[in-house]
């Protein structure tokens, strides 16, 4: 954006016709929800914030409010804008956005914030002289909607350019607009689903790769709008095809200054472990010993748990390897001569029906769970884990993933460590709110799928 004062943004906005200012925040189901202010009145409400009812965490994908969470018809919040965040956007008339953090009245982070909650996980992080970044990779399909119906716009081959030629101009509007609110993009590629995409973002810092995240799915929505196309994330569009994953990309770097940033999970000696460090292996073993409770916060949908089915390479175990996609977590090989700006972890249990800011928050709590207690990771995994013996994974730790969201909630109730991490408000929120769409959608597969197309 360049300018940063309150002062500019406005002057910005005005020059550009701005007449709405969208005070955004994601919600417990990572829908994006809020109120606009008038451009009039956005200096203002840039110090003031916006009111919104602190209930409004505790409603769930079908908008039914769980009073079990303690929120209900009284308790307020602010919309407390992050500057830094503004953005002009691109697809609509005349509207601009920025993201928020829910504040109490007296001006402190609200403790179901998921936003403050990745902001404090960020300064644990710090104080241990790690700076985190990251990457989130999101699939989508593309698609138009007939009688109730999502028909794909693309039968082609996985990374065939037929397929690209099919949403080449979607692709190219979306590119524009990703690139005009300072999303770089990376890589561009049709997937294997019918009317599958990619297009992924470059690192960075973790609480602007979880913003960026948001805003990727706005815009997709928004330009999926203007050409009367739908866009959809649901993890599992329809049981036969790929599913749509939202892999998380991570590495922790040394606290200088740009120039001076070292990659702290790389170590050139260890090409035995993908070249991880002493810390990256660490970081993982955090991750894996809390995977099976990190779920319900990184695949947060009753539709998530169809996708993590083995052969899928959505991983279904709790287990890494190098360059191996059946692994929840995979070590990419590392590029030639990009050795320390490309070694990574890939935490491939994530969807778009996860908070970003909460699935983050929890993943770089986990990981650095392991490093304090210098958890030592079990062997990587050289094959497809689902073709281990019972012997075999029991003697290298591997574990089937939840197969469904209670269990998944379940895994995170009694995971003591990650309940504390997120304190007990917004995690009683989370799981009631959670647990109530696993009644809605009990025995009704087809009310599933058309919600979770609707909302995601
Ligand atoms: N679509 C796969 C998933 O659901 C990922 C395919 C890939 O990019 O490796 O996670
Ligand atoms: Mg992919």
């Amino acid at each position: 954006m360049g300018a940063r004062t309150a002062e500019e943004i406005i002057d910005k906005a005005n020059s550009a016709g701005v007449k709405l200012v969208r005070f955004l925040f994601s919600d417990t189901n990572a829908c994006v929800r809020g109120k606009s202010s008038s451009i009039a009145t956005a200096a203002q409400r840039f110090k003031s914030g916006i009111g919104i009812v602190k209930a409004t965490m505790a409603q769930n994908l079908l908008d039914h409010l769980q009073t079990d969470s303690g929120y209900s018809a009284t308790g307020e919040v602010r919309l407390i804008p992050d500057l830094d965040t503004f953005r002009l956007l691109p697809y609509t008339a005349a509207s601009a956005s920025v993201l928020c953090d829910l504040h109490e009245l007296d001006g402190q982070p609200w403790v179901s914030c998921p936003r403050s909650f990745l902001k404090k996980q960020i300064a644990s992080a710090a104080e241990m002289g790690f700076h985190v970044r990251a990457a989130f990779e999101p699939e989508f399909m593309l698609g138009v909607m007939e009688g109730g119906d999502f028909k794909p716009i693309d039968r082609g081959l996985c990374f065939s350019s037929q397929s690209m030629n099919a949403a080449d101009r979607f692709i190219t509007r979306l590119f524009d607009c990703l690139e005009r609110q300072d999303l770089k993009v990376e890589q561009y590629y049709a997937e294997l689903g019918a009317g599958q995409h990619e297009l992924s973002i470059q690192p960075a810092p973790a609480l602007q790769a979880a913003d960026n995240l948001v805003i990727y799915r706005e815009t997709t929505y928004g330009v999926a709008q203007e050409f009367g196309l739908t866009a959809t994330f649901m993890p599992k569009r329809s049981a036969e095809d790929a599913g749509n994953g939202c892999h998380l990309h991570l590495s922790l770097w040394n606290n200088g200054s740009n120039d001076e940033q070292t990659n702290l999970f790389y170590d050139a000696r260890n090409s035995q472990q993908g070249n991880l460090s002493e810390i990256g292996l660490q970081f993982t073993a955090g991750i894996l010993t809390h995977l099976k409770a990190l779920t319900a916060l990184t695949c947060s949908s009753v539709n998530s748990y169809r996708r993590l089915k083995p052969r899928s390479w959505s991983s279904a175990y709790t287990c890494w390897g190098i360059d191996n996609r059946e692994a929840a977590v995979r070590v990419p090989s590392l590029f030639a001569g990009l050795e320390n700006q490309t070694c990574n972890i890939e935490l491939k249990v994530v969807d778009a029906t996860a908070n970003p800011y909460l699935a983050l928050g929890a993943v770089i709590a986990c990981g650095l769970d392991g490093v304090r207690r210098k958890l030592k990771v079990p062997p990587a995994v050289w094959c497809d884990p689902s073709e281990l013996s019972d012997e075999e994974m029991i003697a290298g730790q591997v574990e089937r993933l939840p197969q469904s969201l209670n269990e998944a909630l379940t895994e995170l109730e009694a995971d003591l460590f990650l309940f504390q991490q997120l304190g007990a408000e917004l995690a009683n929120t989370f799981i009631v709110v959670k647990t109530s769409e696993v009644s809605a959608y009990l025995d009704d597969a087809a009310f599933e799928f058309s919600t979770h197309l609707l909302r995601y």
